[in-house]
Parts: C-alpha cells; sequence; structure tokens
C-alpha cells in the first residue's frame, strides 16, 4: 500500500499541464487575472448590498459595510481602467461573469435568523479571497512591468485587509451579543 502512495505522488510530480495551459503569455495572463478581479468586485458589491440590506438592525455593522460597498465600488472602476488601459474591454468581462467562483452566493444563501454572524462571516472570507487574489494580480502586473496595475493592487489590498481586520474584530463580540439576545432555556 505504501508502495502505491509513492506512484501515486511520483505520478503528480511528473504530470505536466496541458501545452496551450502552459503556454499563454505573462499579458494575456494578467488580462485574464484583472477580468476575474473585476467580476469578483461585482460580486462583492452583491454580496455587500444584500448582507448591508439584511442588517437593519446591526446599524453600526451596516455602516462599515455600506462604506466598504463604496469602495468596492471604485475599485471595480480601478480595475476597469486597467483593463482599459491595456487595450481590453469590459464588455467582455460581464459574458465571463460566470467564470467567478461563485462563493459570494454560496456564503450569504444561509442568512437566516444568524445573518449577522453568518454575514461576518462571509465577509470575512470573502476579503480573505479578495486579500489573495490581489496579490497574485499584482505578481503578474509586475511580471510584465506595469507599474499602474501593481499600484492599484497595493490600494486595494491595502482597503481589503482594512475590512478583513475590522470583520475579524467583529467576530467575538457580535457572536457574543447575539447569542445573549435569543432566548434562553436555560435560565
Ligand atoms: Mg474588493
Ligand atoms: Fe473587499
Amino acid at each position: 500500500m505504501a508502495g502505491t502512495g509513492v506512484w501515486a505522488v511520483r505520478s503528480l510530480t511528473v504530470a505536466k499541464p496541458p501545452v496551450e495551459e502552459a503556454m499563454v503569455a505573462p499579458e494575456e495572463r494578467l488580462m485574464q487575472w484583472l477580468r476575474d478581479a473585476h467580476a469578483m468586485e461585482e460580486q462583492a458589491e452583491r454580496m455587500l448590498s444584500g448582507t448591508a440590506q439584511r442588517l437593519r438592525a446591526w446599524p453600526e455593522i451596516r455602516l462599515r459595510l455600506v462604506k466598504h460597498l463604496e469602495e468596492t465600488r471604485r475599485q471595480s472602476i480601478a480595475i476597469q481602467g486597467c483593463i482599459e488601459r491595456r487595450g481590453g474591454r469590459v464588455s467582455i468581462v460581464k459574458d465571463l461573469f460566470a467564470r467567478t467562483t461563485g462563493l459570494a452566493q454560496a456564503l450569504s444563501a444561509h442568512l437566516v435568523g444568524d445573518e449577522v454572524v453568518k454575514g461576518l462571516l462571509a465577509v470575512y472570507t470573502f476579503e480573505q479571497m479578495e486579500i489573495a487574489s490581489y496579490t497574485i494580480l499584482r505578481v503578474a502586473a509586475e511580471r510584465v512591468g506595469d507599474s499602474e496595475t501593481m499600484a492599484v493592487c497595493d490600494s486595494i489590498i491595502a482597503e481589503e485587509r482594512a475590512m478583513a481586520a475590522w470583520a475579524q474584530e467583529q467576530l467575538e463580540p457580535t457572536t457574543r451579543q447575539y447569542l445573549s439576545q435569543a432566548p434562553s432555556w436555560a435560565a
């Protein structure tokens, strides 16, 4: 059985990706990732506006979500600017919308009763995905010498990190507050 395991690991190591995938030029890959980022921000916009609408009973959390919603719209426009500056078109982005992960929808689909807790979970998780995505995108921009896209990534990463840190800070106090509002059958 151990031999099978070693063989499996070796075959994975030796396996090569299909040639057409491996040979994409860095410029083309950057354009693909810019379009992915733009689609991700459109999903973020839906997730944030949907969650904010549900959290009318939590005005302070709602306020921060709305603030990030505005940041998200500016991020989307900035990424659109990078795409167009590099000769791409944003109309194509709309067609590629289905390529995105669907994470936002998956995360916000279960907001029942405990929406403030699940909403923070969704926001925190989505921000981590955004931080990772822009970290990757920045390397692709660096690879082709696109310093303007690098600067856009830096500025967006700062906003996503701030939002992720805020969401993380809310997790414990908000969960405690949520649980203290629920009817207690133990008392
Ligand atoms: Mg964003
Ligand atoms: Fe974000």
